[in-house]
């Protein structure tokens, strides 16, 4: 349920309101709008009696709402959220460019590709140290290694940097990284979304593999419950039927997202395509329909890497990838 509040109410009536639906149990979300502010109630709100909300001198509106996502529903929150880091703000009109390589594999290569991709234009990092490998022969990462690595690259050049939690376990381990990413397989690991809730710290949530848009925003909904608002959400392919591509990216998961949704949300070209040569026309696909961001896999010596290879651009085509997505952006703007 919202309850939208008249225009300049007064401060302190319009706490009375929430101390009184606190203490109907209910959490009440306070959305402080230009022009207006909505509290909106979560709980158990079949009891609270509507008719009695609307009549109250503050309030201009109650209206139910039946989607079973609350704190990130744009009925509750009607701006858009910007989540920030390190000075790079990602929503609300602010782009992202993510890019780096699937993982990290050595000093040499994170911070080689570090400075090429932020020369091209990139804002945020990204590598791998926790890689969700399909094999367990595979390469599985450099692990707390890979997350140093990392780190040194930051410093090398500014750049934020964003990587995968495949476990709470490791949670120490990234204290001190910028963004933690939940990849597709772990988009369900309702545990460890509960406790990423407890952090303060910017939570990048792919969609899985197989899940709608109604149980991607669950599964925020899970981190945000916990009073974790600043979720970042990524559409990065499903499965279909199809199997040209390595999975089929879902465009228009991005303007109903953004219909649904206050939070910002991102394309992966590289995972949903998993071919190096569709990754720019899915790039500049992505800009012009309304994302907020992209995250690219970028590789110096692609042919070589310990995963994803096929998919990794090398450095130049991500820099021209990036003037062709600022020019996108110009022309949608
Ligand atoms: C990744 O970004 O490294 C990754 C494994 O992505 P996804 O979870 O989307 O497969
Ligand atoms: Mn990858």
């Amino acid at each position: 349920m919202i309850v939208i509040l008249k225009h300049g109410v007064d401060g302190e009536k319009r706490d009375q309101l929430i101390q009184w639906l606190k203490h109907l149990g209910l959490g009440v979300h306070v959305s402080e709008g230009e022009y207006q502010t909505i509290l909106g109630l979560i709980g158990d709100t079949a009891r609270v009696d509507m008719d009695l909300i609307a009549s109250l001198g503050i309030v201009d509106s109650v209206k139910r709402v039946t989607d079973p996502f609350k704190c990130c529903n744009r009925k509750f929150h009607p701006a858009d959220t910007v989540v920030e880091v390190g000075g790079v703000k990602i929503g609300g009109g602010n782009f992202c460019m993510i890019a780096g390589p699937c993982s990290v594999e050595s000093e040499e290569q994170i911070i080689t590709v570090a400075k090429a991709v932020k020369a091209a234009g990139a804002n945020i990092l990204r590598g791998g140290a926790f890689k969700p490998r399909t094999s367990p022969y595979d390469f599985q990462g450099l692990k707390a290694t890979g997350i140093e690595l990392l780190k040194a690259a930051r410093e090398a050049t500014g750049l934020p940097i964003v990587t995968e939690i495949m476990s709470t376990n490791y949670l120490p381990l990234f204290e001190d990284v910028d963004i933690i990413q939940v990849g597709a397989r772990n988009m369900q690991n309702f545990d460890m979304l509960r406790e990423l809730g407890q952090l303060r710290k910017p939570i990048l949530l792919k969609r899985g593999l197989a899940n709608t848009l109604k149980e991607l925003l669950m599964s925020a909904e899970y981190i945000m419950a916990g009073g974790n608002e600043q979720v970042i959400l990524c559409e990065r392919g499903i499965r279909t039927f199809d199997d040209y591509t390595r999975h089929t990216l879902d465009l228009a998961a991005v303007p109903m997202l953004r219909e649904l949704t206050h939070l910002p949300v991102i394309v992966d070209p590289s995972h949903a395509t998993g071919m190096a040569r569709l990754v720019e026309p899915m790039a500049l696909a992505s800009a012009a329909c309304g994302a907020d961001g992209l995250i690219i896999e970028v590789h110096n010596d692609p042919l070589h890497a310990l995963c994803d290879g096929a998919q990794s651009l090398r450095p130049e085509e991500y820099a021209v990838l990036a003037d062709k997505v600022r020019r996108v952006r110009e022309v949608v703007a």
